[in-house]
């Protein structure tokens, strides 16, 4: 009996290999190239109820507000072209941790995680972050989409590597997007019009759409793979 049994569990856990090391499955530390043809994206609204993240001194408006509205824009925007998964749907506060165990329920998935920044002095400009090699193209395409829209840059990081745990910890391609800096009162005026951040959710869902129709196509060379562990709580304020 064990006999028989034992060739057949080598071939499902060999077929089960090969499925996780596909472009579109889900890989442990991302050190592939970007995915193509994904089906399902999941955005995440930053912050949520006791966090409420940044604040604009300028507009009153908190950055759990503003994520939330953006996740919602992305999605419409990105309409019936993928299964769309929203990490939060209203005003709740999800622990970093917690939504990291529910990104890993999806295979065939990328993870975009919304937020506004908030800075010193004149900071102003969209920046993205992410740590994965297969996340990287993504992230190329959606600092250049959030570039295009924005009307000024200044003294911001750009496109920026860093292990966070929306960055390192998921199974699946992952970008953190800072959409502004709310700290800086343009910016934030600026952020605070419906229009403006409609504008960006459509050049968001644009580069999402393109990374999967294309792949990494135009987006550079890949960075060298890093191995690190999981970031935890006690890294850094995230
Ligand atoms: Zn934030």
């Amino acid at each position: 009996m064990t006999a028989l049994l034992y060739p057949v569990l080598g071939l499902g856990v060999l077929a089960l290999v090969a499925s996780c090391a596909g472009p579109a499955g889900r890989d442990a530390l991302g050190h592939r190239p970007g995915p193509r043809g994904f089906n399902t994206v999941i955005i995440d609204a930053g912050h949520g109820g006791h966090d409420r993240g940044a604040a604009s001194k300028a507009t009153g408006q908190l950055e759990k507000d503003l994520t939330l509205d953006m996740a919602k824009r992305i999605r419409s925007q990105l309409g019936g072209s993928f299964r769309t998964i929203l990490m939060r749907s209203d005003d709740t506060f999800v622990d970093l941790d917690e939504r990291v165990v529910r990104a890993n329920r999806y295979r065939d998935a990328v993870l975009v995680s919304m937020h506004f920044n908030s800075g010193r002095g004149q900071m102003r400009g969209p920046e993205t972050y992410y740590w994965r090699v297969d996340s990287h193209g993504l992230a190329v395409r959606l600092q250049r989409a959030m570039t295009q829209v924005s009307p000024q840059e200044k003294a911001n990081r750009g496109l920026v590597r860093r292990r966070l745990r929306l960055t390192r910890n998921p199974f699946i391609p992952c970008v953190l997007i800072e959409g502004g800096y709310l700290s800086q009162p343009a910016e934030a005026r600026l952020i605070g019009q419906p229009g403006y951040r409609q504008r960006l959710a459509a050049a968001i869902a644009a580069a999402i759409r393109t990374q999967a129709a294309l792949g990494d196509a135009g987006t550079g060379p890949l960075p060298p793979p890093l191995s690190a562990p999981p970031s935890r709580a006690s890294d850094r304020r995230e």
